[in-house]
């Protein structure tokens, strides 16, 4: 097995992937940044290394920083979590060149479907249903922008082809806004993404967002681990995911995911990678592939009892995969909420002190979190604080799990979105299951 790794991410996917090297036997090296020393997966990893200041682009995104924690602790492989450097393929390929394990995709393999307009390409030509669009970049042309937008039809989407985190994306109604619209969308992917190649999409209207999560090692063997339904979501961001997707019957579930399967053969997949879509009167539209584990990861694992971290690892490790498709079963149904440090109501970050913290427990209830009594928020990162997972026979029994598991939680010192999961869980339409990716904005009132 590999002998040490550098876990080059913070809060509870650090946490996570320590776990994960734990139990393989696997020595951890956190590495973190001034603003991070009290982090859980710090004081837990068998070494721990300063790399820089609490601004992510002087620690977190600092490549040299990162590989040197890996020098100096002779660790032999790194892994990059989700966010930060974990979809960067130079990054990867300098964890390479410097001789450790990337535990990952191949760099040319990040670079491919990292790039929107190259991953679309990719996966048309492997068979993966896309949502119909521009076929490419777009163009400065107006006459042919307009003619391409009408023949799409409207409403379309022009989204930036580097684009990540739910930013970069625009919707156009009309031919009246489509110039300016895209104009915009460019101006701000060259300044957010250093690239300005932007792309268009019909937009649909009311689709569900439901992605496939799969392994490949490095022999050819790819499995899939079922879907998940991240439907509920705000500004593009998930809230609330879970797995099976309502609804999903198991003969659309065995055709995408083969379809999935085939695709990563065709470009050569390695390690654990999720193809999204967005579904739609019976139909898969791709959107974009994740080429590192997901901050949803968990819910696929309750259902299938396949830790995905650990076959990271493994996968990493040169090892062949450890199922085959038909040891998948689907086990029950699980969702999980996200946690975050926030207003429930204004969405503001809400950083400081946990003053009290009571973690929720019994059967079928799992807590992935770094926090604890007198755990500092910083301010300086993304705001979720951790995920709640409620694992149970059917779904009726999962929601209600969840709702024990809300109401037994105890976050004090800072606000968190929990109220709001409260009131999500026990929404009618959310509890009959399938809502679409714009129903929880409207709920709020936001469109
Ligand atoms: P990111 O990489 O920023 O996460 P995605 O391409 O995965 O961007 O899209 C994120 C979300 O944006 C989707 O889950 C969906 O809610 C919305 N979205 C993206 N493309 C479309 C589209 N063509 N029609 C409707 N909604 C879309």
């Amino acid at each position: 097995m590999l002998e040490k790794v550098v876990i080059a991410n913070r809060g509870e996917i650090a946490l996570r992937i320590l776990r994960a090297c734990k139990e393989l036997g696997i020595k951890t090296v956190a590495v973190y940044s001034e603003a991070d020393h009290d982090q859980k997966h710090v004081f837990l990893s068998d070494e721990s290394v300063c790399i820089g200041p609490a601004a992510s682009i002087d620690s977190y995104l600092n490549i040299p920083a990162v590989i040197s924690a890996a020098e100096v602790t002779d660790a032999v492989a790194i892994h990059p979590g989700y966010g930060f450097l974990s979809e960067n393929a130079d990054f990867a390929e300098r964890v390479e060149q410097s001789g450790f394990v990337f535990i990952g995709p191949k760099a040319e393999t990040i670079r491919l479907m990292g790039d929107k307009v190259s991953a679309i390409k990719a996966m048309k030509k492997a068979g993966i249903p896309c949502v119909p669009g521009s076929d490419g970049p777009l163009g400065d042309d107006p006459v042919k922008l307009k003619k391409t937008a009408k023949e799409i039809g409207y409403p379309v989407i022009i989204k930036a082809s580097g684009g990540g985190g739910g930013r970069g994306m625009r919707v156009v109604h009309s031919e009246a806004s489509l110039i300016k619209s895209i104009t915009l969308t460019r101006a701000e992917a060259a300044s957010a993404f250093g690239n300005d190649m932007v792309y268009m999409e019909k937009f649909l209207e009311h689709p569900r967002h439901i992605e496939i999560q799969i392994l490949a090692d490095e022999h050819g063997n790819v499995i899939y681990l079922g879907e998940r339904d991240c439907s509920m979501q705000r500004r593009h961001q998930k809230v609330i995911e879970e797995a099976p997707a309502p609804g999903l019957d198991a003969a659309t579930r065995k055709k995408i995911g083969e379809r999935c399967v085939e695709a990563c053969k065709a470009i050569s997949y390695r390690g654990a990678g999720t193809f999204e879509f967005l579904y739609e009167n019976g139909e898969f539209y791709f959107i974009e592939m994740n080429t590192r584990v997901q901050v949803e990861h968990p819910v696929t694992e309750m259902i299938t009892g396949v830790d995905i971290v650990k076959e990271q690892l493994h996968i990493a490790n040169g090892e062949p995969l450890n199922y085959k498709q038909d040891d998948i079963k689907i086990n029950g149904h699980a969702i999980e909420c996200r946690l975050n440090a926030e207003d429930p109501v204004n969405f503001m970050p809400s950083p400081g002190t946990i003053e009290h913290y009571h973690a929720p427990g019994g059967f079928g209830i799992r807590v992935d979190t770094h926090v604890y009594q007198g755990y500092k928020v910083p301010p300086h990162y993304d705001s979720m604080i951790g995920k709640l997972i409620a694992h149970a026979e059917t779904r009726e029994l999962a929601i209600a799990r969840l709702s024990m598991a809300l109401s037994e939680i105890v976050i004090d010192g800072i606000k968190t979105n929990i109220p709001l999961h409260q009131d999500l869980i026990q929404d009618t339409a959310f509890m009959a299951g399938g809502t679409d990716i714009h129903y929880l904005e409207s709920k709020l009132g936001i469109k």
